[in-house]
């Protein structure tokens, strides 16, 4: 059978003058995404992205992949056939005559964007059902409430069937929306907040923080593994390795305890913020949950954001634990995320760390360090990995 895929745009459907942009953005990463799986027509008319393979293709691993491409309300597979009420009519019941034996309600839908086809849309859903009721005698039409619907559209090139569209996985395109740094730790959190921004069409740089010997060269690899998890929804990511043991022993030894962790996430703002500076990212990620520790209460995130300019954002902010691992399960970060290797935000925490700490302390006690220079370098010396598509 002479299959394709046929998308349906979500919400970027509701752009104005740079829609074409969004799509073919959108385009370009059906395409990459697809690459390894074969070769692939893709293009874009009436807000509908016709995927058709050139060749065999596993059809199944196409669709999955086509489905978790964000940007795409709906997707479906579809059937090409001669543009002549006999083709039509065969297709559909070599497309759907399984279901349709299995329904007791059905209807057909029609669409004619080739005006020169000589029925209307009306003329060819009533002909084509009826085509249908004769194999399928137990039926009947349902145009409220089917059981299963069968759609018929007559384009140019080509006539295609298809039954129900399912739904796929929403947002915008990847890049549509700018560039922004990930802090990516080995966590549950932060790969899911990567996940989410993606979703809102962000294009990712990743960061992280590692601090040898404390931390070790597994949990690094950890890290690169939950990128390339990742990269399936966020396309090809670069993430940084920032050598951190140097400012961590720094504020440890020098830094009043109670104040490390905010005193050590403000410095990995700052550093985020020149990386983002060198890279062109306008705003820094994090996976960071209103109260989940000590670090997350509202004063230490005011204290946290104070560090620097960019937007923060913070997708999980609202969310509980429950609702963070089932997203982690579902894109499946979550087996990565457990394995039990330790992350530098775990090294010399204190026991009782302020849960509201002051801008003003933060900062008397940011004046007795030596930051700049150790946080420049530290940015200059972060170790480059390119994580892309398998
Ligand atoms: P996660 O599960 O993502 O590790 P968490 O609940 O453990 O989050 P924290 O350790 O306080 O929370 O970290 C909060 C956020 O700070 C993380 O979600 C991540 O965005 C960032 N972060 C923490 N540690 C690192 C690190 N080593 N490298 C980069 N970013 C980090
Ligand atoms: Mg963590």
């Amino acid at each position: 059978m002479n299959e394709i895929f046929m998308a349906y745009q979500g919400e970027m459907a509701l752009k104005g003058l740079n829609r074409r942009s969004f799509e073919s953005m959108l385009e370009k990463n059906l395409r990459r995404r697809l690459k390894s799986l074969g070769s692939f027509d893709v293009r874009t008319s009436q807000s509908t992205i016709y995927i058709t393979p050139k060749g065999e293709v596993d059809g199944d691993a196409a669709f999955e992949r086509i489905r978790t491409t964000f940007g795409l309300a709906a997707v479906t597979r579809a059937v090409g056939c001669d543009k002549t009420l006999e083709s039509i009519c065969e297709t559909a019941e070599a497309v759907l005559g399984e279901q349709l034996a299995g329904a007791k309600t059905f209807k057909v839908m029609s669409k004619r964007a080739d005006k020169s086809f000589p029925m209307t849309s009306m003329e060819l859903s009533a002909q084509v059902g009826g085509y249908l009721l004769q194999r399928h005698h137990h039926l009947k039409v349902d145009v409220k409430d089917p059981e299963v619907t069968v759609f018929c559209e007559v384009r140019d090139g080509s006539a295609f069937v298809h039954g129900a569209k399912q739904p796929a996985v929403g947002g915008l395109p990847v890049s549509t929306s700018g560039k922004a740094a990930l802090l990516l730790s080995g966590g549950i959190d932060s790969p899911v907040a990567g996940y989410m921004m993606a979703k809102r069409g962000l294009h990712l740089m990743g960061i992280h923080f590692a601090s040898p010997p404390y931390t070790s060269e597994r949990a690094k690899q950890k890290v690169i593994t939950l990128a390339k998890l990742l990269v399936p929804y966020t396309g090809r990511m670069t993430v940084w390795v920032v050598p951190y043991t140097e400012i961590q022993e720094h504020l440890h030894e020098n830094g009043p305890e109670v104040l490390f962790t905010v005193l050590m996430r403000r410095s990995m703002m700052r550093i985020a913020n020149i990386l983002c500076g060198k890279y062109g990212c306008d705003g820094i990620v994090t996976g960071e949950s209103l109260a989940q520790v000590a670090s997350q209460t509202l004063a230490a995130l005011q204290c946290t954001d104070a560090a620097q300019l960019l937007p923060v954002l913070r997708p999980l902010i609202g969310m509980d634990k429950v609702e963070i691992t089932a997203i982690a399960r579902e894109i499946g970060t979550f087996e990565t995320s457990i394995l039990p290797y330790e992350d530098c935000c775990t090294v010399f925490t204190p026991p009782h760390p302020k849960t509201r700490p002051t801008l003003q302390e933060i900062e008397a006690a940011e004046a007795e360090l030596d930051l700049a220079a150790m946080e420049a370098a530290a940015a200059e010396a972060a170790e480059k990995v390119f994580v892309d598509f398998e």
